[in-house]
């Protein structure tokens, strides 16, 4: 299966995407995480984003979709994928169809405002593997380091809370337009993300019909 996970930064579908890759057994490709490495290691494709991500911005979509298109061109994309984070701007999803890919879902996780900004205060992250957490809703094993690889888990920079107020303008203005792009295609289902984890996950494979 093919599917997109659509969201405001912090509705969960980072920790959705992770749950439904592990049921089907297929990857997560999440832009985020693969931009958040290269700034880490300080590629040229890391320096240019680095910025806009510190400032709650886009990165631009040329840079976005090339490197979906190389990361979609690995084998184990073969039987589906997951997207996490891309498309994020409707020229981004013109370019998905472009590489000549068809959808099976787009699952829009949704969650009102006031509840995304109090989760984000708790949200941690592993700097090594990507895996997110959430210290009330969704804790690691022992509160501290990541259950897959023992790292110990952080505060993401772009959590801070001025820079959640603007990614979620950006995310109204920009990425919320998508919707009615997918709906239109008959593809679009909404997921109520607003309960614990385990209730969205449920609703979430629902909607994708698992
Ligand atoms: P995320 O982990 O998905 O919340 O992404 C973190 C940040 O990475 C965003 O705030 C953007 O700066 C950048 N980013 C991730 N995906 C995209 C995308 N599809 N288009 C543009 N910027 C992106």
């Amino acid at each position: 299966m093919k599917i997109i996970f659509l969201g405001a930064p912090g509705a969960g579908k980072g920790t959705q995407a992770e749950k439904t890759s592990v049921r089907l057994g297929i990857p997560t490709i999440s832009t985020g995480a693969i931009i958040r490495e290269a700034v880490k290691t300080g590629t040229e494709m890391g320096l240019k984003a680095k910025k806009s991500m510190e400032q709650g911005a886009l990165v631009e979509d040329d840079v976005v979709i090339g490197i979906i298109k190389e990361r979609l061109a690995k084998s184990d994309c073969a039987n589906g994928f997951i997207l996490d984070g891309f498309p994020r701007t409707v020229p981004q999803a013109i370019a998905l169809e472009k590489m000549g890919i068809t959808l099976d879902k787009v699952i829009s996780i949704e969650v009102p405002d006031e509840v995304i900004s109090a989760r984000m205060t708790g949200r941690r992250v592993c700097s090594t593997c990507g895996a997110s957490y959430h210290v009330t809703d969704n804790p690691s094993r022992n509160g501290e380091t990541c259950d897959k690889c023992d790292t110990p888990l952080t505060v993401r920079a772009d959590d801070a809370p001025e820079v959640v107020l603007s990614r979620l303008a950006v995310y109204h203005e920009t990425t919320e337009p998508l919707k009615d792009y997918y709906k239109a295609k008959g593809m679009l289902e909404i997921v109520d993300g607003n309960g614990p984890v385990e209730q969205t996950s449920a609703r979430t494979l629902e909607a994708i019909g698992k």
